[in-house]
């Protein structure tokens, strides 16, 4: 189980598409940010304008997807998506731009990973809805300024603190998506396993929410995988202990933790003392991508008080030595 949304397999991703929720009273949890969407969506169509820029940040599988196809059936609107390292060049940008009817959401995943020059581009397409294009090429060259159908621009970003300044400044409107606790995400794993038409207890779908890692992405995934035990293994049916046997054999430990995140504090506690130790010697260490360790182990693993993040690098803390077992020597003592 891999939870960087790069490496979705496509059986995943088709998984992923029948279990989005479609509508706000479909969405489970964020309340605020769904109270507030709602008055923001309800207000645009009542003035019959697009709605503000949306920015969406939060760790991966939280629901910023889900969250922008849910705004655009509400609005009823259509909707584009892209990635901001898709978007090699401004004339990509504007050949989606120009399609854009009235209204429209132009969706725009990791877009703190546009490049400058895209980035650039896209200021006068939020707030004029103006962009300029050339003309043929050589010495014909020439611009043309021309005027886009008002449209919203809702950006996706684990990474908020890469987002340049005037690009932030951009979005009339701004959220964080938190992690989801157990009990929401039980409501989750019950919506997705009564869509999936398998059989679970509360207890059985308790199990699974509590261990993943508060996220309805890792949630689906594995009730997915813990519907083949309960079919191979048992009878069909979903239960406490059809749930802790798959999630044993998954390597999701009691408190959720899978095994990167335990390799990771078992390597910063066996092989640099507990830290302080620099992001980049622990990717080496456990062969991982430091991306991926900043933006989807670490945070959980900072929420969950296993791990800080101070000047001199990552440390574990006096709860990470008690999950894995070892001896916390107190610094200064031998
Ligand atoms: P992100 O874009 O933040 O990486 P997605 O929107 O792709 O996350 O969500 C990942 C999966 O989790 C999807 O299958 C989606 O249906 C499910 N999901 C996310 N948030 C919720 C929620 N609040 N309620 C129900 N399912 C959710």
């Amino acid at each position: 189980l891999d939870p960087n949304p790069d490496r979705l397999s496509n059986s995943e991703r088709e998984l992923e598409k029948v279990l989005r929720p479609q509508a706000f009273e479909d969405f489970t949890g964020q309340q605020k940010i769904l109270e507030n969407l709602k008055v923001f969506v309800q207000a645009a169509k009542l003035r019959g304008e697009a709605l503000d820029h949306v920015l969406l940040h939060g760790p991966p599988g939280l629901g910023k997807t889900t969250l922008s196809h849910i705004i655009a059936n509400e609005m009823g609107v259509g909707i584009k998506i892209t990635s901001g390292p898709v978007l090699d060049k401004p004339g990509d940008l504007a050949g989606l731009l120009t399609n854009l009817e009235e209204g429209d959401i132009l969706f725009i995943d990791e877009i703190h990973r546009l490049s400058p020059l895209v980035e650039e581009y896209l200021y006068s397409a939020m707030e004029d809805f103006r962009i300029d294009i050339m003309l043929e090429s050589g010495p014909n060259a020439r611009s043309v300024q021309i005027t886009l159908n008002p449209f919203t621009l809702v950006g996706a970003t684990t990474r908020s603190g890469l987002l340049t300044a005037p690009l932030r400044a951009r979005f009339g409107i701004n959220a964080r998506l938190e992690y989801y606790d157990a009990k929401l995400l039980t409501t989750i794993v019950l919506r997705s396993a009564s869509i999936l038409r398998t059989p679970i207890t509360e207890e059985g779908a308790y199990e699974i929410a509590r261990r993943s890692r508060g996220t309805p992405r890792i949630a689906n995934a594995l009730l997915r995988r813990t519907r083949d035990f309960a079919q191979i293994k048992g009878d069909g049916r979903i239960d406490t202990p059809i749930a802790q046997y798959a999630l044993n054999a998954l390597n999701v430990d009691e408190h959720g933790l899978d095994e990167m995140d335990n390799r990771i504090l078992i390597t910063i506690i066996d092989k640099f003392k507990g830290g302080p130790v620099g992001l980049k010697t622990i990717a080496t260490a456990v062969g991982e991508d430091e991306g991926t360790i900043e933006e989807v182990y670490e945070p959980f693993l900072i929420q969950e008080g296993y791990l800080m993040r101070t000047s001199r690098g990552r440390e574990c803390t006096e709860i990470a030595y008690r999950h894995l077992g070892r001896i916390h020597h107190t610094k200064g003592n031998t």
